[in-house]
């Protein structure tokens, strides 16, 4: 099944996918992932993103949806994958119709002002990418996967953050109609427990088969 992952910063789109992966052992495609890394490597592809990702805007549309059609080619996504922050606009979800057939679009639905509480708590594997909350940490500041010493987001800091959410109302919130018209959103209440989430996310991916 080829599932999208569509929801706020801060919602638990990565957490989720991560877990929902890992069960059901297809592969969970992160365009922030990818576009970190690619930051990290100092590709060109990089190079291009990072005066927008530190500014909390979105790279350019061609940018993502390149990275996007090349990781979907690959042997381990042809049972299928997440798509974890992609598309993040309508141009990309009309790209992507091109590349690949979506199965289903699960939203995770959740309210600003928790939004920005979880993201200024986030703490970040540089290593492996996992997120965690300081709430949750008790004090340490070390992945609970890897043990590497996290860190906060470049575009985790309150100024950046109040930009990512007008961000995601003007150009990705669109993409709730525009699936929901499809007749493939599945909406999600993402301010719940962790577990809840996931089980109520494999429930409605059960559900479908
Ligand atoms: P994320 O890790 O999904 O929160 O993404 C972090 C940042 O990467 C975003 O704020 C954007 O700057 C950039 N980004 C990730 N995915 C996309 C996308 N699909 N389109 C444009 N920019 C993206």
């Amino acid at each position: 099944m080829n599932i999208i992952f569509l929801g706020p910063p801060g919602a638990g789109k990565g957490t989720q996918a991560q877990f929902i992966c890992a069960k059901l052992g297809i592969p969970q495609i992160s365009t922030g992932d990818m576009l970190r890394s690619a930051i990290a490597e100092g590709t060109p592809t990089g190079l291009k993103a990072k005066a927008f990702m530190d500014a909390g805007q979105l790279v350019p549309d061609e940018v993502v949806i390149a990275l996007v059609k090349e990781r979907i080619a690959k042997p381990d996504a042809v049972h299928g994958y997440i798509l974890d922050g992609f598309p993040r606009t309508v141009e990309q979800a009309k790209a992507l119709e091109t590349i690949a057939p979506i199965h289903v679009v699960i939203n995770l639905a959740v309210e600003d002002e928790v939004l920005v509480k979880r993201i200024s708590g986030r703490r970040c594997c540089p290593q492996c990418g996992t997120p965690h909350h300081v709430e949750r940490l008790h004090g340490s500041n070390v992945c609970q996967v890897d043990g590497t010493c996290l860190v906060q987001r470049e575009d985790d800091k309150p100024e950046t953050v109040l930009s990512r959410l007008k961000v995601y109302h003007e150009k990705t919130a669109p993409l709730i109609n525009y699936y929901q018209e499809k007749g493939l959103l599945k909406n999600i209440n993402g301010d719940a427990g962790l577990e809840e989430i996931s089980a109520q996310i494999l429930e409605t991916l059960e559900a479908l088969k």
